[in-house]
């Protein structure tokens, strides 16, 4: 499946301690750091955010959320698409959802291919996946997916 971010926000509502504001240089300009690569980055509020971005209710009633998200609407955005780290851009939170023969969901897979279920038969399917191809490879999504599908199930 191709991915598209719904802009939910769920997945930046927990890292205010790994995207962190060292010290603001500018009215929407910020000297910051990705905590877990070690990586400083400079931030500019991207200018169609800059009116969302100066309400501070949301961060100051989430304050594990990432400072830079804020809600628009019935989305939650990230206000510096432009600057954010590589690790933000590049997130994908489901690439594959996975069903049984009659379409029940099972589970579903994230970007780094973990696999988020609780089936057994699923799991050591999956398991088996990962030992014959590592999740290193370059195809490794697309094998996965052909041996999850040539042992019954439906991946979307
Ligand atoms: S990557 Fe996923 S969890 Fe994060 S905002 Fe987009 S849809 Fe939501
Ligand atoms: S920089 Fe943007 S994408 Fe990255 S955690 Fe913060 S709000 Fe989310």
């Amino acid at each position: 499946m191709a991915f598209t971010c719904r802009q939910c926000g769920t997945c930046c509502m927990y890292l205010g301690d790994y995207i962190v504001i060292e010290k603001q240089t500018g009215p929407f300009a910020f000297a910051c750091e990705s905590v877990s690569t070690g990586t400083p980055f400079v931030a500019v509020i991207d200018e169609d955010k800059r009116g969302i971005f100066s309400d501070h209710s949301f961060p100051d009633s989430h304050p594990h959320a990432c400072r830079f998200l804020r809600p628009d609407g019935d989305r939650i955005r990230c206000t510096i698409h432009r600057d954010s780290p590589a690790q933000c851009k590049y997130y994908r939170c489901v690439v594959m959802r996975i069903a049984d023969t009659e379409g029940n969901p099972l589970g579903y897979v994230t970007g780094n291919l973990s696999l988020h279920a609780d089936d057994p038969g699923l799991r050591t399917v999956w398991e088996e996946a990962g030992q014959a191809v590592p999740h290193r490879h370059p195809d490794a999504e697309r094998l996965y997916r052909q041996m999850l599908v040539a042992h019954g199930y439906r991946v979307e």
